[in-house]
């Protein structure tokens, strides 16, 4: 059950959580409180005879609404259950509806114009533009359980950034003297673009423009520290190997986190794969682009992305009909999994209120990703780069168009890296035993019921590094009911 709410106030978390029958089928209602309901008074209904009504039931009134028509919480008798009681309040005659007080849980959604309109297609696809409904990252469910990522700087090794951005100013990372960032072409802090240019804008904007402010996109991260690093030119978008090496080793003695590389060279440079090392070395994570070819990889590399460090996350780019666009690069042992890259809307550097519809490419892709590790670095303080690196690969969608494309075969999907579902599979009857994957290195409750109404924890345990365990019933009493729940 999902409610807008309509001012700040009362609102509850809940977990994912499923549940597995032995003996019957579960019926499974929307979470709600098991101690009370809330009773509308039919038009007219002598109020003295409901009140009546609930004395003889020994529930008490908690609170009346006058200017709510009379709406009313109630308290349930003892030991009693949500539907007994709805049952007897709707039976009685004096009530227009009784229902049961669900539980709700703040749904964020952005007030930023192309984000509202569906010009976002790669945040949230409902078929807009002859797209493909759910061919997205579901950020609007991702941004449920987290959308901000404030203490987390990415750098955005690139053709710099327009600082002043109205979607941009807001998120900037500054440094000590006030600057954004480092320009390792002209030797300066200031990282701006050059006149003409924006590709570093863009990728700055996908994952970090801004959310909720009523201006442009949001971005995948609505607050984030982003570290504007400039190794190319903005026009001739050429840059060389020195002032990418530069802006790494700015990245890693800067608190960067994360690392967007856009960006690719070919053939390889024992200079850059050193410094791509010594940011691994210092646990930062590197996202590449795979570049725009049609090219496998895994025959004609492309730097940092075939580096075989554990700190690359390399992307793919998917359209919005989720196939594999055709001038994407690919390869399956080289790229690990796709994002959104083709009419991708974002921040255009030529005035400070402008934005492009339609950019295109896996650089546009990469920033989809680099956005979600962020919001996850933020989320899983506590977890290692590999372990990040884990989730999101262990989350992503599969597709039948990623087949031998990429590690994963899948499209970055940011709710699931956030918030795994949690998956019970049967494997046997009697004893009775089930595998729960709920993403890598998680710790997960696992609670039993012969009612559906009271749930008493019979085991905790913490996924393996894939994601899973079994749990085996050695408790007889039938009939048993099992959900797993997990923090999200
Ligand atoms: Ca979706
Ligand atoms: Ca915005």
């Amino acid at each position: 059950m999902r409610n807008h709410l309509a001012t700040a106030g009362l609102f509850l978390l809940t977990c994912f959580t499923h549940s597995v029958g032995l003996a019957q089928a579960p019926a499974l209602i929307p979470m709600h409180r098991p101690d009370q309901i809330l009773v509308m008074p039919r038009p007219g209904a002598n109020l003295a005879e409901l009140n009546s009504f609930h004395s003889r039931r020994e529930s008490g009134v908690q609170k009346t609404f006058h200017g709510i028509r009379g709406l009313q919480i109630v308290r349930l008798q003892a030991g009693e259950t949500v539907a007994k009681a709805i049952a007897h309040y709707q039976q009685s005659g004096l009530v227009e509806f009784a229902e049961p007080d669900y539980e709700i849980q703040l749904y964020a959604t952005p007030n930023d114009p192309k984000y509202l309109d569906g010009t976002q297609w790669a945040l949230n696809n409902t078929g807009q533009g002859g797209g493909t409904p759910d061919a997205d990252i579901d950020a609007p469910e991702a941004w449920d359980v987290r959308n901000s990522a404030s203490n987390i700087v990415v750098a955005v090794i690139d053709t710099g950034v327009r600082y002043t951005h109205e979607d941009l100013a807001a998120n900037m990372w500054t440094n000590s003297d006030g600057s954004f960032g480092w320009n390792a072409i002209a030797n300066s802090n200031n990282p701006g673009e050059d006149s003409g240019g924006s590709h570093g804008t863009q990728v700055a904007g996908i994952l970090g423009s801004v959310g909720n402010n009523g201006a442009g996109i949001a971005g995948v991260a609505w607050k984030v520290q982003i570290m504007a690093c400039k190794a190319f030119n903005s026009v001739t978008r050429n840059g060389n190997i020195s002032d990418a090496v530069t802006c790494l080793d700015f990245a890693r003695t800067n608190g960067a986190r994360i690392i967007n590389a856009s960006w690719g060279f070919n053939p390889d440079s024992a200079a850059l794969s050193n410094a791509v090392l010594s940011c691994r070395n210092a646990g930062i994570i590197i996202v590449a682009a795979a570049g725009n070819s049609t090219q496998n990889i895994d025959i004609t590399p492309s730097y940092p992305a075939n580096y075989p460090f554990d700190n690359i996350v390399s992307v793919a780019y998917t359209t919005r009909t989720d196939t594999l666009a055709a001038a994407s690069n690919f390869g399956l042992t080289n790229v690990d999994l796709a994002a959104p890259g083709e009419q991708i809307c974002a921040p255009f550097a030529a005035l400070d209120n402008f934005y492009f519809n339609n950019n295109t490419g896996s650089s546009m892709a990469a920033p989809f990703v680099s956005g979600t590790l962020a919001l996850m670095l933020a989320k899983f303080p506590g977890d290692t780069y590999q372990q990040i690196i884990a989730r999101l690969l262990a989350a992503t969608d599969t597709l039948p168009s990623l087949a031998g494309k990429c590690v994963t075969g899948g499209r970055l999907n940011a709710r699931k890296a956030l918030s795994p579902d949690i998956l019970l599979t049967p494997l046997a009857i009697m004893p009775f035993q089930f595998s729960v994957t709920a993403g890598p290195n998680r710790q997960c409750v696992v609670e039993l019921s012969t009612n559906l109404t009271t749930w008493t924890a019979v085991a905790t345990n913490t996924t393996s590094t894939n994601g899973t365990f079994n749990f085996t019933n050695n408790l007889a009493a039938p009939p048993q009911f099992f959900r797993v729940s997990a923090a999200p």
